[in-house]
């Protein structure tokens, strides 16, 4: 949270409950949710709040970089607190989202003839496949029968 209004102030933005709010169920929040259940969360401290203040204040967090959306999940769309940086492993027939971690990826170089055109904020590495409880259930299913694959 410190961190977080640092961040804040180094961007001139105001520390506001509602900011603070939202960071905070973003940061807790384990399962990369959507606005809606971003919303849900807040909710329950600040009864007041409207979905419409919520999306705002993501969109104002992804602005400055406290937030991000998990690439490749289409709609809706899914945030993801916490500056610490990350890589997504997104399973196609459940849908779950799963953090890892593998130092070499930080690292990875941006080429040469993008940081000419281009102003790099954040770069990702973002896996699709098929998560070890989906695989497993799909072993289960009789044969003949075609599991529903996207
Ligand atoms: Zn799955
Ligand atoms: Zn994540």
């Amino acid at each position: 949270m410190k961190e977080f209004e640092t961040l804040c102030r180094s961007k001139g933005l105001k520390i506001t409950p509602q900011r603070l709010r939202v960071f905070k169920v973003l940061l807790e929040s384990k399962d990369h949710p959507t606005a809606e259940e971003v919303y849900q969360q807040v909710r329950r401290e600040m009864p007041s709040i409207s979905l419409d203040t919520v999306n705002r204040t993501l969109n104002t967090l992804l602005q400055i970089g406290a937030a991000f959306l998990v690439e490749g999940t289409g709609q809706p769309k899914r945030y993801d607190g916490g500056l610490e940086d990350h890589q997504h492993f997104r399973c196609l027939q459940c849908g779950a989202v799963i953090d890892f971690n593998y130092e070499p990826y930080k690292s990875i170089e941006v080429p040469p003839h993008l940081k000419e055109q281009f102003t790099v904020l954040r770069k990702s590495v973002y896996f699709e496949g098929i998560c070890k409880r989906c695989s497993e259930s799909k072993e289960q299913l009789k044969e003949g029968r075609n599991p529903v694959c996207q």
